[in-house]
């Protein structure tokens, strides 16, 4: 199926990223969110991340026009109904996403492509709550999105082959590369990487070592360009946790249980650096450490 408009529900720190390179790549973008400041924020944040494109010589600014004239913002959910193509990448919560697919699916024209940039969740039961569940699909892009080369792309029990195959095209066409995964909690990468950062967390938790000597361990013990509490900063550690939570409930293994001051980060609000203050305080000119 031809896809040429593409829907983005939630213009976090992904959201805006997924927005900005389907723009580039040509195709005409519809940005929603919940918070009308989310928004603002997000298409500022493209601009400017398109002018350090343009600074680079990876794209000019006549693509950078272009990819801007091709953005619009709605607050308006049942507006994404005209869309060939739907990213849902709003909280990671499974609430708040079956919430968003019930008050969408109305709106939406038989033959389009939805799909969750979810982390963890069950992309089989994302997909059950819907109208189309052959025409759903994880489509599980990388932070951050115009960097990263990655996509995971994830079917459901139900999801149909040219679903599959439509995806497949799209993600060519971002110049980007697709790793297939099944529908099991957290897929590849976090199924990998989250319980990594878990035991960063649990290693801070028993005292083994400090934020300081635990990031600079695996950045030149194991040469990971970043340490692990540095990354759950950027991911969010609320994203952390959610997808902890998700494998420690999907797999019901203990080695999953998700470390109680990771916990603790998040109730204090302290989420990284979407708020300022995670495992390291980034209110300064230079990231400190919080223990
Ligand atoms: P974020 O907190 O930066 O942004 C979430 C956005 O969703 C916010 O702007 C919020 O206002 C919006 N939102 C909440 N409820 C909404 C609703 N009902 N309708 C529309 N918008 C709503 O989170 P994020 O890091 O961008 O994560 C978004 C999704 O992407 C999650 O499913 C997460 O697991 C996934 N993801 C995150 C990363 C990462 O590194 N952070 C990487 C890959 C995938």
């Amino acid at each position: 199926m031809a896809i040429q408009t593409v829907g983005v529900i939630g213009a976090g720190q992904m959201g805006n990223g997924i927005a900005h390179v389907f723009a580039v790549a040509g195709y005409d973008v519809l940005l929603t969110d919940i918070s009308r400041d989310s928004l603002d924020k997000a298409i500022a944040l493209i601009d400017r991340n398109l002018e350090r494109q343009v600074s680079r010589d990876k794209i000019t600014a006549a693509d950078k026009a272009a990819a801007m004239g091709r953005l619009r913002t709605t607050m308006t959910l049942s507006d994404l109904g005209r869309t060939d193509l739907v990213i849902e990448a709003a909280t990671e919560r499974e609430t708040v996403k079956q919430a968003i697919f019930e008050d969408l699916v109305p709106h939406l024209k038989p033959e389009t492509i939805l799909t969750s940039n979810t982390s963890s969740i069950s992309i089989t039961r994302l997909a059950s709550r819907t109208d189309r569940p052959e025409k759903f699909m994880g489509f599980h892009f990388m932070n951050p999105v115009p960097v990263m080369q990655l996509v995971e792309l994830i079917r459901g029990i139900a999801t149909d082959e040219p679903t599959y195959k439509t995806l497949l095209g799209v993600v060519e066409s971002l110049g980007k590369t697709a790793a297939s995964a099944e529908d099991f909690p957290a897929f590849i990468v976090n199924r990998i990487l989250m319980p990594m950062i878990n035991e960063a967390v649990y290693t801070l938790y028993e005292g083994v070592g400090s934020v300081q000597s635990i990031d600079l361990a695996m950045k030149l013990g194991t040469n990971h360009p970043m340490g692990p509490l540095e990354l759950a900063d950027f991911i969010g550690l609320d994203t952390c946790l959610a997808i902890m939570n998700v494998l420690h409930d999907g797999l019901a293994d203990t080695k999953y249980r998700p470390c109680p001051l990771l916990t603790k980060y998040v109730e204090a609000g302290w989420l990284g650096r979407k708020t300022n203050r995670g495992f390291y305080d980034y209110r300064g000119d230079t990231p400190v450490p919080t223990r």
